[in-house]
């Protein structure tokens, strides 16, 4: 029996792990009207005698900040150098699935807000290698990204002296309320293990496969605890001292920073990851086939917990975007890390968690959103009457999709092609 929590849907089998009280209300939804209450003048005052603190060291940088050229990259950005006033390095690691409009975006960046980028560049050879391991392993094409994404900026933060990388959401605190804002987590090991790279670590992937082990696989590794309390290396959120609220943040950075976004199929929201040619396709394919929801419902609960949108609506966004096998996104991928299509076909279907997948046909709905959907009356399942459309980002925000020369990965990641 699926339980989901009665304001914003979320399900008791939430991976990261999720508590309801007696009214059914989860605790991402308590921990999110923190928000409303909380004493957030004096939180940012803390946050601006943090910044004061490594401005007064003198150092070329004060901080670092992880980038991508999507997500909370320019919002982190601008509240780095404008409201706390500090000199950030910009890091990137480069997961070669950026898109067009992730190499324009992080080029404006730079220009924008005139900011330096540490950027590393895996080999395709060796980022096909992981991502094979890992979609073997754990049925994962993003393994590399968020190991390489949490950890390279911990080993410039150590080869340039710059102890304070800040980083922008916590997820477990926005998603299931592990920790309460006033809890002050700051960015571990054990954090990243458990949350980003999904329990595995570089060794149980060479493991796995020690071909792998031929390339030089030390950024994703987290450095050791030695080197990071040696150089005091920390990692705040901002999310601890602002309340966080995406929406708002990239509606800003698109209007005053020339943030751009994309179309997706599979949700409402293209502000978050126009930077991935995969993150919204095949990934969140496996993601709702591994949990049996995708990013459509975490983005959704965003909206309720903010009041932007009521729940009934929110069930009728579930039943409009019906859940849809991403064919030509899966047909990108498998040229991009050379395997057949069958095979992957072979390694989706074994994916599939059966516990949310009844063995009766409802197609490729899950039991978890074929139980939201039976919470509404609305019988046309098509109709998108009861969607407030300002949730879709408006046209003059889109990217145009003519300035090839931004792109490494398509065309280009293949020497046939222009
Ligand atoms: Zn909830």
């Amino acid at each position: 029996m699926i339980k989901l929590c009665k304001k914003c849907l979320y399900p008791i089998t939430h991976p990261l792990g999720i508590t309801f009280d007696e009214n059914q209300i989860c605790s991402g939804c308590q921990i999110h009207n923190e928000k409303f209450y909380l004493d957030w003048d004096s939180k940012l005052n803390k946050l601006h005698s943090i910044a004061k603190e490594y401005k007064k060291l003198g150092n070329k940088y004060d901080c670092i900040i992880p980038v991508t050229g999507g997500n909370e990259s320019f919002f982190i950005t601008y509240f780095v150098k404008y409201v706390l006033k500090l000199k950030p390095l910009c890091v990137t690691y480069n997961s070669l699935y950026s898109s067009d409009v992730g190499h324009k975006n992080l080029a404006t960046l730079r220009r924008v807000f005139n900011v330096d980028i540490n950027i590393y560049i895996p080999s395709r050879e060796q980022v096909i290698a992981l991502t094979k391991a890992s979609l073997y392993k754990i049925n994962s094409i993003y393994w590399h990204v968020h190991a390489g994404y949490t950890s390279f900026p911990l080993h410039v933060a150590i080869r340039n002296n710059v102890p304070l990388i800040i980083w922008g959401g916590n997820e477990s605190t926005e998603q299931v309320g592990m920790y309460s804002h006033s809890d002050y987590v700051e960015m571990s090991r054990r954090y990243r293990n458990n949350h980003h790279l999904m329990g595995f670590e570089l060794d149980d992937l060479e493991n796995f496969d020690p071909s792998i082990s031929k390339f030089n696989n030390q950024i994703y590794k987290y450095p050791n605890y030695k080197l990071i309390r040696q150089k005091n290396i920390r990692g705040i959120y901002l999310s601890n001292f602002i309340p966080w609220n995406q929406k708002d943040q990239h509606e800003f950075v698109m209007k005053k920073f020339q943030y751009k976004v994309s179309n997706f199929k599979s949700t409402f929201n293209g502000y978050e990851h126009p930077h991935c040619s995969f993150y919204n396709g095949i990934h969140d394919w496996l993601k709702y086939l591994k949990h049996g929801y995708g990013r459509l419902l975490d983005h959704l609960v965003r909206e309720i917990r903010w009041n932007r949108i009521t729940t009934e609506e929110a069930i009728n966004y579930i039943k409009f975007f019906k859940p849809n096998y991403p064919k030509k996104n899966i047909k990108l991928f498998c040229e991009f890390i050379d395997i057949k299509e069958n095979a992957m076909k072979f390694i989706i279907k074994n994916a599939k968690n059966k516990s949310f997948f009844s063995k009766k046909d409802y197609g490729d709905i899950s039991l978890i959103y074929k139980k939201i959907s039976e919470l509404s009356n609305e019988k046309d399942h098509n109709s998108l009457s009861k969607i407030n459309d300002s949730y879709f980002p408006k046209e003059e925000y889109y990217f145009e999709n003519n300035l090839k020369n931004y792109s490494t990965f398509k065309p280009g990641y293949n020497s046939n092609e222009n």
